[in-house]
């Protein structure tokens, strides 16, 4: 008898930092500790990033880049893009990458699975047109996937008089939520427009694929895996949080890391005076105007604390209130206006706090390193995220806007308050506490034997099933795996 072929995953991230680099993560584990053959599909302009973060030259054939479509300014990360109201159209315009992805698929031998963003959604297609099992990778958490289904199908938006009027979620009757908790148009009582078309056929898409691969852990939201495996398909599998995924040392040496840089120094010289440092970062998107910016520096100012902030604008204005807010706190701040390498940080022992915009993969990055978050949601699903943490997890508190509403403007005063008892307050103490505690559980999760190891295992076992008996590559129905 023919000895059963070895696994061959083809893994093709969505073009936003944030949706990239859990899949970097991913395709990390598969490689380095389960030796899987991988694939990697991307566009040209994202090539370097990928080949670096897996410790791979520029020119590795495993990875093959498609060519972008150009209606966006040359734009290929979202990143990059001048507004983020230009979103839907850059997503949509992958589209017009399905016929060179399928000229590569031809080219391809024995492909055991493809797993691709959820963003992608036309790759169901694709798969299908070559036999191979697709599963949708999704970077958000199952309590938002949850909630949404109950709020949707219930159509609790269409209800409140006001935007902040707290709504019940009938399922979980504990978890309020309000409909400024949802973005426009989602938050409309009949929402409609090309954003809700997208989002729409990237959700049928992921419920006719073959499972759909969680950036989570059984253990850190039980209830609400449970009730999509019960409620929905796909198979949901958790198999996160991958970003515990580190290559080994072999490979991390291959990796170029330049020298230290200056705010790595400025975190190692804070450790050596004893003091705690708030980090302040809201990810690779979110925009921020310049009133609020100038709010934040006030309130970082005037709280007293050591703080890192990561601020993604460039222009003129803010560079003005960037020079005077470091020449009023001196040594006591560093301000970063470059990419930093965010898990580094995190890890640093003198960072005791991390004021976060709640993307999905940053909640995820303080929970591994025991971080608590004063968490500031502003757009896609981080206000969902933001209650998560705070109301359902407890591993952080909210920041304070001047008029209670969940978007409201945040004064400098409130940040102060906020940041002082994240710091040095009681409530601080007990979701710290509550950090360490559900970090200890993540670590478990992804070690050997874990939750999520186990589960990974399970996942390249049944596939590799799929492939050798030419199966069924319709969407997985055999029970989701729980901790024994
Ligand atoms: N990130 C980073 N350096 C930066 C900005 C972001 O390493 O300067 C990483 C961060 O660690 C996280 C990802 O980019 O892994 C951002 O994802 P998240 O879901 O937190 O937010 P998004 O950018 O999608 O809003």
């Amino acid at each position: 008898m023919a000895s059963p072929q070895p696994p061959h995953i083809l893994l093709f991230p969505f073009m936003s930092k944030g949706h990239t680099i859990p899949l970097l993560h991913l395709a990390r584990l598969l490689l380095f500790h389960r030796r899987i053959k991988l694939t990697l599909i991307t566009t040209t302009a994202n090539r370097p990033f990928i080949a670096h973060f897996l410790g791979w030259t520029t020119d590795d054939p495993n990875i093959i880049d498609l060519p972008f479509p150009t209606q966006i300014q040359g734009i290929e990360s979202t990143d990059k893009l001048p507004s983020m109201s230009l979103f839907t159209q850059f997503a949509t315009a992958t589209k017009l990458m399905q016929p060179h992805f399928e000229q590569a698929l031809n080219k391809l031998s024995n492909v055991t699975a493809i797993v691709s963003d959820w963003f992608l959604s036309w790759t169901l297609e694709s798969a299908n047109k070559f036999g191979i099992p697709r599963l949708s990778f999704h970077g958000m958490n199952n309590y938002v996937d949850a909630v949404g289904h109950q709020v949707f199908m219930n159509q609790l938006l269409s209800g409140p008089e006001s935007d902040d009027d707290l709504i019940t979620v009938p399922g979980f009757p504990w978890i309020k939520i309000t409909r400024n908790d949802y973005e426009e148009p989602f938050n409309q009582r009949v929402p409609t427009g090309p954003s809700i078309d997208f989002i729409n056929e990237s959700i049928t898409a992921t419920a006719n694929s073959y499972g759909l691969v969680s950036n989570s852990f059984y253990e850190l939201e039980p209830l609400f895996i449970d009730y999509l495996n019960r409620e929905l398909k796909p198979k949901v599998w958790c198999v996160g949080p991958l970003c515990l995924a580190e290559p080994p040392p072999e490979v991390e040496a291959r990796v170029d890391h330049q020298q230290q840089p200056k705010w790595m120094e400025w975190l190692d010289q804070k450790l050596a005076q004893e003091c705690s440092v708030i980090y302040v970062a809201f990810g690779s998107q979110a925009e921020i105007w310049i009133q609020q910016l100038e709010e934040i520096s006030k309130g970082l100012e005037e709280s007293q604390v050591s703080f890192l902030w990561v601020v993604r604008k460039n222009d003129d204005e803010t560079s003005v209130v960037m020079k005077n807010l470091e020449e009023r706190v001196g040594e006591r701040g560093m301000i970063v206006r470059e990419w930093v390498d965010q898990i580094e940080i995190l890890r640093h022992e003198s960072v005791k706090g991390f004021v976060s915009h709640c993307g999905w993969n940053s909640v995820l990055e303080g929970i591994c390193w025991k971080v608590p978050i004063l968490a500031w949601p502003m757009m896609a699903e981080q206000h969902l995220n933001a209650r998560m943490v705070v109301e359902e997890i407890k591993i952080g508190l909210r920041v304070e806007t001047c008029d209670g509403s969940v978007r409201g403007f945040v004064k400098a005063d409130g940040l102060k308050k906020m940041v002082k008892e994240l710091m040095e307050g009681e409530k601080g103490k007990e979701v710290r506490k509550k950090v360490e505690d559900i970090g200890e559980g993540a670590k478990k999760a992804m070690a050997e034997g874990g939750s999520s190891w186990r589960t990974l295992n399970e996942l390249i076992d049944e596939l590799q099933g799929v492939r050798n008996s030419n199966g069924d590559t319709s969407p997985s129905t055999k029970g989701n795996t729980t901790p024994s």
